[in-house]
């Protein structure tokens, strides 16, 4: 078994973990801790065995375990199963860099101050963050631990796109700005289509990121930089997503408080958790779900797609203003994977861009299946997989060897 990075994903309530060799592209282990800090709390893994078959076990974790339970009981799941020694590098996912980190970095202490002061950017998610990143120094205090940040990517925004029209002494004084979030799937599935536009004598210079999943959000990609992305200030603006309702009109705020008495905290909770598909659909935030139930003749699930396409194919083309060109769309996270469907109503709406799908490729192309799904001479519609996991681990080697990103 070659060098293998252990990417850690620690989230509000959970953790999630792979071991991934990099030299055979495999995972050696991979697993999630879930329902932290509640009685349910338990992780669940995968071994890989040496005929390639992998197990699925499940554990409870102690009553309301944190991060620390979770990671104490993985270093007893590595070493069970002789993996300790191979690992070399720790990588960490880290929600918000701010405006202080354009790149993954090696984590020192200053590293860990730069991300505590950003906890009040991402309040659910970069404490979470830096616990997974204490824990891990507890039981690996030899190895090396790296910070890859969702927002990174998105730090080549120009200042009309990522400034918002609010008095300017907000941005100098306290940071507000549009930040995005997904940097690192947009700039990993982008990656891909180039090479694979290259291949085919495409252009591939102008292009649009769409990462659709619980959470969804849209980027425009010039010459391998990102220029504008849906995603804002939080991971809350932009497009309708599973439970989020994306952008709406701030003045809501006072008429809420005001006519409707809630409180900064139940509105909170409304535009996080019970709004976009689920809250138009009153069903579902699954769009597997809402696809069988509009099958079925559901209206309100009809309708809850139909916003969602809706919002992603406006977003879409509000980006080629940005890019003045569109060389290729990409289609990625699990709907954007999976989603036959979503991608031909989007697509459909896209008409003015003379953008044409074969359907039989839009069936193909599923499951982990990735390639060209258009047949329209102009812009190509490319689907791609995306994986996080394994941009953690690439820049976590490369920063472990002394490599620039
Ligand atoms: P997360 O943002 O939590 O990583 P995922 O990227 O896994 O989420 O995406 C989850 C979404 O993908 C869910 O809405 C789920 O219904 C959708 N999805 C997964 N498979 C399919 C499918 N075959 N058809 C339609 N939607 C799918």
């Amino acid at each position: 078994m070659s060098d293998i990075v252990l990417v850690l994903n620690a989230g509000s309530s959970s953790v999630k973990f792979a071991l991934i060799d990099l030299a055979s592209n495999t995972q050696p282990l991979s697993g999630l801790a879930e329902c932290l800090g509640t009685a349910e709390a338990s992780i669940s893994w995968k071994v890989l065995d040496a005929l390639g078959k992998e197990e699925k076990q499940t554990e409870a974790l102690p009553e309301n375990g944190l991060h620390n339970d979770a990671i104490e009981k993985l270093v007893a799941i590595i070493n069970e199963n002789n993996l300790s020694d191979t690992i070399k590098v720790v990588g960490h996912r880290v929600v918000h860099g701010g405006e202080q980190f354009i790149e993954s970095v090696l984590i020192d202490e200053n590293v860990i101050n730069a991300i505590q002061d950003n906890n009040k950017l991402a309040p659910l998610h970069n404490p979470a963050n830096l616990q997974g990143i204490v824990a891990a120094y507890h039981y690996f205090p030899t190895l090396k631990q790296v910070a890859v940040f969702d927002t990174a990517f998105h730090q080549s925004l120009p200042p009309k796109a990522y400034l918002y029209a609010l008095p300017y002494s907000l941005y100098e004084n306290e940071g507000i700005r549009r930040y995005g979030f997904h940097g690192t799937s947009h700039s990993y599935v982008a990656t891909q289509a180039k090479q694979w536009l290259e291949e085919n004598k495409q252009s591939s210079s102008h292009l649009i990121t769409a990462h659709l999943g619980n959470g969804c959000s849209i980027c425009a990609i010039k010459d391998g930089k990102s220029v504008d992305t849906s995603m804002g200030f939080t991971p809350l603006a932009g497009i309708c997503m599973g439970t989020r309702s994306g952008d709406i009109d701030p003045g809501l705020f006072n008429f809420l408080i005001n006519e409707l008495a809630y409180t900064p905290k139940s509105i909170e909770t409304l535009l996080n958790k019970e709004s976009g598909l689920l809250g138009i659909s009153q069903l579902s935030n699954d769009c597997r779900a809402l696809e069988k139930a509009k099958s079925e003749g559901n209206q309100q699930a009809q309708l809850a797609l139909d916003i969602f396409c809706y919002h992603i194919a406006k977003t879409i083309a509000s980006f080629t203003v940005p890019l003045g060109k569109l060389d290729a769309l990409i289609f990625t996270g699990g709907i954007g994977e999976n989603s036959a469907y979503i991608r031909s109503q989007v697509v459909k709406l896209l008409a003015i861009f003379s953008l044409e799908l074969s359907e039989e490729e839009n069936l193909n192309k599923r499951f982990g299946e990735q390639g060209c799904i258009s047949v329209s001479d102009g812009a190509k519609v490319l689907v791609i997989p995306t994986n996080e996991e394994l941009v953690i681990a690439q820049d976590s080697y490369r920063l472990l060897c002394g490599e620039q990103i």
